[in-house]
């Protein structure tokens, strides 16, 4: 069973991946065998793959794109298929939706980014796509905003409304949960979340 984690940054991904697979691993949640993952970086040559895109100098946003599905097709291939085809459940911080928002949406790639993506991963798709969503930069419309800090916050706000909009578009398959509440609420929602789709 495959679950990915989505939202924008600081939305609380890790912790609650990380509460998830506790929950799955116990007996109670049904001991599973959990891999917990992310991209990018969630192989050692995604590692390298993550250290070039990320902390390199200006990386052109047609190879940043690549950079991201190479990390991808090589994550999928090696770990989380053989993980799900043995019977783990794979929990994901952040997949094709990610790209579709950042390289896609905000590097402005559009829908050649979702073909990338899907030809990676030989079209692996979720079970369960959880949006862990809330509002970008709380308290900061309190005050005038310089023009860096009214950028970041309309970059946070767009990157939150095109997860939203990828939720929309298959309900069925996502579960937006709403993540400016206690740690312990959210997890509640998110294991609530992954037991519905697990049974379905
Ligand atoms: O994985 P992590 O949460 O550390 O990613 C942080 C940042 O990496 C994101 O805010 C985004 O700027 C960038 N990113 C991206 N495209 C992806 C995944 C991450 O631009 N596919
Ligand atoms: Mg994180």
């Amino acid at each position: 069973f495959f679950v990915v984690v989505e939202g924008g940054d600081g939305v609380g991904k890790t912790t609650q991946i990380d509460l998830l697979a506790g929950l799955l691993r116990a007996p109670a949640g049904g001991g599973f065998e959990v891999v917990t993952t992310r991209e990018p970086g969630g192989t050692p040559l995604g590692q390298e793959l993550r250290q070039a895109v990320m902390h390199g100098d200006h990386v052109a946003p047609r190879a940043e794109a690549l950079l991201y599905a190479a990390d991808r097709a090589h994550h999928i291939h090696t770990k989380v298929r053989p993980a799900l085809e043995r019977g783990a459940v794979v929990l994901q911080d952040r997949y094709v939706d990610s790209s579709i928002v950042y390289q896609g949406g905000a590097r402005g790639l559009g829908e050649e980014v979702e073909r990338i993506s899907r030809w990676a991963t030989e079209g692996l798709l979720p079970d369960l796509t959880i949006v862990l969503d809330m509002e970008p930069g709380p308290g900061r419309l309190d005050r005038e905003l310089d023009r860096v800090e009214r950028e970041t916050a309309e970059y946070a706000a767009l990157i939150r409304q095109a997860f939203l909009d990828l939720a929309a578009r298959e309900p069925e398959r996502y579960a937006v949960i709403d993540a400016a509440r206690s740690v312990e609420e959210v997890a509640e929602d998110v294991a609530k979340a992954t037991a519905d789709a697990m049974a379905r």
